[in-house]
């Protein structure tokens, strides 16, 4: 496997959808290869910041937010139904 192929690979990797002999491969790869194991570093912490971000967004809005626009809004959506 090539470092291209660490790349290509990587995503369905993470969300555990390699099968056995790819994940394999990817496995001995980065435990070789310095730059793809900092490289599946980096991706897992930039997913891991993407989901905290949408934990956050769902968690409601940001108290930056002035209570005014949120009910604003939320009578907009109330009369659209
Ligand atoms: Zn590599």
């Amino acid at each position: 496997m090539t470092c291209r192929d660490v790349t290509s690979f990587l995503p369905n990797y993470l969300h555990g959808a390699l099968d056995t002999e790819d994940t394999a491969e990817i496995e001995q790869h980065t435990a070789a290869c310095d730059n793809c194991r900092e490289f599946v570093r980096e991706y897992r912490l930039t997913i891991a910041a993407s989901q905290a971000a949408f934990r956050s967004v769902d968690a409601g809005a940001p108290s930056a937010v002035p209570d005014d626009l949120v009910r604003d809004v939320g009578a907009d959506l109330g009369a659209s139904t």
